[in-house]
């Protein structure tokens, strides 16, 4: 059933991507955006097996994925939307999590190879105070990098940044994916 409704809302993502891709090759189309995605709470929520069995667990959906001692869930609409989204503009991780965590997740749900890099704690990218998203390629124009992170501070002075509110599997209805969509889509429109 989830997998139907999924496939009904990810229809016209995909229509609307494909007409974006074909922009993207027309001439007078000048910019290509870089979207740097933070792991944890804006793409998926993992939560320790011990915190799930100490609550009434009955109303959580069955974890996506397991990482050791984790639980994992996925975003609702994350493969579609990281797979349209994959179609007209360029995708990276920056995680402040492990790259074997982060690698075993993404590959786990489906989505790694929709990332060009994958930037975890031992890349040191994300080991300051915010994240420096100009480390992912220095010859791209920082004005054409975006990171989406649920956490403000990661955001280094002068880098652009979509804000998303933090993912948890409690919530009860989230399309904060599908908006992240759309603002993305009205970036390429407007540049
Ligand atoms: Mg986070």
């Amino acid at each position: 059933m989830f997998k139907k409704i999924t496939f009904i809302i990810a229809s016209p993502f995909v229509t609307v991507g494909a007409y974006t891709s074909y922009r993207s090759l027309l001439p007078q189309e000048k910019k290509h955006l870089h979207i740097v995605f933070d792991l944890d709470h804006t793409l998926v929520h993992t939560e320790k097996k011990s915190h799930i069995d100490q609550i009434n667990s009955k109303h959580i959906r069955k974890p996506d994925t397991v990482y050791h001692d984790y639980f994992v869930w996925k975003r609702p609409f994350l493969v579609p939307v990281i797979w349209t989204l994959s179609q007209f503009a360029t995708l990276h991780l920056m995680t402040r999590a492990s790259g074997h965590y982060a690698n075993e997740i993404c590959y786990d749900l489906g989505i790694g190879r929709y990332f060009r890099t994958i930037n975890a704690r031992e890349n040191k990218a994300s080991n300051g105070v915010c994240k420096d998203v100009t480390t992912i390629d220095k010859s791209i124009d920082p004005q054409n990098i975006i990171l989406v992170d649920d956490l403000k501070y990661n955001c280094c002075t002068g880098q652009n940044m979509y804000h998303i509110p933090p993912y948890y599997v409690f919530s009860s209805c989230d399309l904060e994916l599908v908006k992240l969509y759309f603002y993305v889509l009205m970036w390429y429109l407007k540049n």
